[in-house]
C-alpha cells in the first residue's frame, strides 16, 4: 500500500517573514510540497527545500479567484499522493482562516495533520505600531470580528447594539471594504461618533501604514489616503495610544525604497539587512554568479595547494564556491595544509569562519589595493607563492601590487559574472515615478551590467540618490558620469546601509 501524505497547516505570520515560529519554519523544511496564498510572505520559500514543489493558490474575494473547494481539493490530492505537504495560512491558520473546511477534506481522505499557529495580524499590528489592545487603564477586553459580515444587512451574525457598548478594542479583520457601514452601525446603535479609530495595514512589513482618526470620519480619510488591504480597523481608546510607542515606522530606513544590484542569491541576503532596518528591498539583479572550479586552471591549482604561502579570497562567493567545489570533489579544508589564508574583508572572513578556517589576514581597509599593501607591509612576501582565488573578471590592482612585491603570483577565477537577463521595465517606470530612494551598488561589474540596461541619463533626471560600497565602485560610477550620494567607509554591506542611514540624517 501506498504510504499516505501528511499535511501541516502551518501559520505564515503576520507578513514578515522572520515572524513564522520556529515550528512553522521546521516543518516547512521537510515539505515535499508547500502551499501558500497571497497573504503568505513569499521569502518563506527560502525556508523550503529547493526541490519542493511550489503551489501558489490566490485566494481572494471575489470572481477569478482559486476557490476554497480548488484548494481543498489540491490539499488532498498532495496527500494521498504520499507527499508531506505544508499548507502555509497568512496570520494565525484559525483565525479567520476556514480552516474548519480543510479539516474535514483531511478527517474525511483520512489524511493525518498537525496545526502549527502563527502570529495573527491584529497581535502583530499592535506589536509594530505601539496601539496597544489593551490597557489596564482603558481597555481590559478584545474582540476580533470578521468585516465581511457588516455588509449582508439581514444575515449578519454580529449583534451590533452590544458591540456598540462595548467598552474594549474593537479589531476588526477584512474590514476596509465594508468601514463605511461598520462605522455607521456602531454610531447608529449609539457609540460615539468622535471614538477614536486606527487603521493599520500591511502591518509588520515595509509598506506598513497607519492611519489614526475618528468613527466618524475614518471611512471618508481611509478613502482619501487610499489606504488598501490588507488591513485592519482598530476601535477604542487603544487606537490613541502613545505615538512614541511606535518603534517600526521611526526606522531610519523605513519606508525607503532600495534597490539591490548584486546577482539574485547576493541580492536576497541583503535584503534580510534591509529588512532588518526597515526599508523595502526591490531585487535587480545585474548579473549571475557561475562557478568556474570545474575548470582546468582551478584543478591544477587544487592539486599544488601545499606548495603555496598564502591563499587569498576577495569575496564571500569565492569562498562558498570554493567550498562547495571541494565538497563536489571529497576534499575538505585540509587542503590548505601549511598556507596561511588571507580575506579582503570581514564578510569574507566571516563566510571563511563558517566552514572552520581563520583567516590569517585581514587588512583594515577592504580593497584589493589595500589587502596587497598591508599585506606587504605586515609579511614579508618577497618570493612566496601567492594564490588568488577570485572572480574572473576582478581588476589587476592586488596583483600588482603583490607582484611590485616581489611575490610570485597566481590568479585563478573561482566564478565569474554574467549578465542577467531580467526584464528591466518594471525599474524603469519605479524610477520615472520617483518611487526609488536609493540604487545600490557593491561591485564595478554590477555598475557596468545595470547602465548596461538602464540608461544613465534616466537615473541623472530622477531623485534616485546612488549608493556605493567603496571608491572602486564610485570610480565606476563616475565613469558613467554619474553622481555618487553615498560611499561607504567600511566597505561591506552593513557598511553601505550604515552610510545610508546616515545620508538620510542630514
Ligand atoms: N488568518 C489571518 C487572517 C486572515 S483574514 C490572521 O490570523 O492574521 C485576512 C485579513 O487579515 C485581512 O483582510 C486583514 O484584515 C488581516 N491581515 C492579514 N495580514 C495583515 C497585515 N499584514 N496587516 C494588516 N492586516 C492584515
Amino acid at each position: 500500500m501506498m504510504k499516505k501524505g501528511f499535511v501541516y497547516l502551518v501559520g505564515a505570520g503576520p507578513g514578515r517573514a522572520d515572524l513564522i515560529t520556529v515550528r512553522g519554519a521546521e516543518v516547512l523544511k521537510t515539505a515535499d510540497c508547500v502551499i501558500y496564498d497571497k497573504l503568505a510572505n513569499p521569502a518563506l520559500l527560502h525556508y523550503a527545500r529547493r526541490d519542493a514543489e511550489i503551489v501558489h493558490v490566490p485566494k481572494r474575494i471575489g470572481k477569478g479567484s482559486c476557490t476554497q473547494d480548488e484548494i481543498n481539493h489540491v490539499l488532498v490530492e498532495k496527500a494521498l499522493g504520499g507527499k508531506t505537504v505544508v499548507r502555509l495560512k497568512g496570520g494565525d491558520p484559525c483565525m479567520f482562516g476556514r480552516v474548519a473546511e480543510e479539516l474535514a477534506v483531511l478527517i474525511e481522505a483520512g489524511v493525518g495533520f498537525e496545526i502549527v499557529p502563527g502570529v495573527t495580524a491584529a497581535v502583530a499590528a499592535s506589536s509594530y505600531t505601539g496601539i496597544l489592545m489593551t490597557d489596564r487603564e482603558y481597555s481590559s477586553q478584545v474582540t476580533f470580528i470578521t468585516g465581511r459580515e457588516a455588509a449582508g444587512k439581514d444575515q449578519s451574525n454580529i449583534d451590533w447594539s452590544v458591540l456598540a457598548k462595548f467598552a474594549g478594542t474593537i479589531v476588526f479583520y477584512m474590514g476596509i471594504g465594508t468601514l463605511e457601514s461598520i462605522a455607521q452601525r456602531l454610531i447608529e446603535n449609539g457609540k460615539p461618533a468622535d471614538t477614536p479609530v486606527a487603521i493599520i495595514a500591511n502591518a509588520t512589513l515595509p509598506a506598513q501604514r497607519v492611519l489614526r482618526s475618528i468613527l466618524e470620519r475614518v471611512s471618508d480619510e481611509c478613502k482619501e489616503r487610499k489606504i488598501e488591504p490588507p488591513a485592519l480597523v482598530v476601535i477604542g481608546e487603544a487606537a490613541n495610544s502613545d505615538a512614541r510607542f511606535d518603534w517600526f515606522m521611526k526606522k531610519p530606513l523605513f519606508g525607503k525604497h532600495i534597490v539591490m544590484t548584486r546577482d539574485a542569491i547576493g541580492n536576497a541576503a541583503f535584503a534580510e539587512k534591509i529588512v532588518t532596518r526597515g526599508g523595502n528591498p526591490i531585487s535587480f539583479p545585474t548579473i549571475r554568479i557561475e562557478s568556474l572550479t570545474n575548470s582546468n586552471e582551478f584543478l591544477q591549482a587544487l592539486t599544488k595547494f601545499h606548495r603555496y604561502d598564502w591563499i587569498v579570497f576577495t569575496s564571500g562567493n569565492g569562498v562558498a564556491i570554493f567550498f562547495e567545489a571541494l565538497k563536489d570533489l571529497g576534499k575538505d579544508a585540509r587542503v590548505f595544509g601549511s598556507a596561511k589564508v588571507a580575506a579582503i574583508g570581514s564578510k569574507t572572513a566571516a563566510k571563511l569562519a563558517s566552514f572552520g578556517v581563520t583567516a590569517d589576514f585581514v587588512p583594515d581597509v577592504f580593497t584589493g589595493r589595500e589587502l596587497g599593501r598591508q599585506l606587504i607591509r605586515s609579511t614579508n612576501v618577497h618570493g612566496k607563492k601567492i594564490l588568488l582565488l577570485r572572480s574572473q573578471i576582478a581588476s589587476n590592482e592586488l596583483v600588482d601590487v603583490l607582484v611590485g612585491g616581489g611575490a610570485d603570483v597566481d590568479n585563478v577565477a573561482l566564478y565569474t559574472a554574467t549578465a542577467s537577463k531580467d526584464d528591466p521595465s518594471y525599474l524603469v517606470e519605479a524610477i520615472r515615478k520617483g518611487t526609488i530612494d536609493y540604487v545600490t551598488f557593491a561591485s564595478p561589474s554590477s555598475v557596468d551590467e545595470f547602465f548596461e540596461r538602464i540608461s544613465a541619463d534616466l537615473v541623472k533626471a530622477s531623485k534616485v540618490k546612488v549608493t556605493s560600497i567603496g571608491p572602486v565602485t564610485s570610480e565606476r560610477l563616475e565613469q558613467f558620469g554619474i553622481v555618487v550620494h553615498v560611499t561607504a567607509s567600511e566597505h561591506t554591506l552593513d557598511g553601505l546601509l550604515d552610510a545610508i542611514e546616515e545620508y538620510g540624517v542630514i
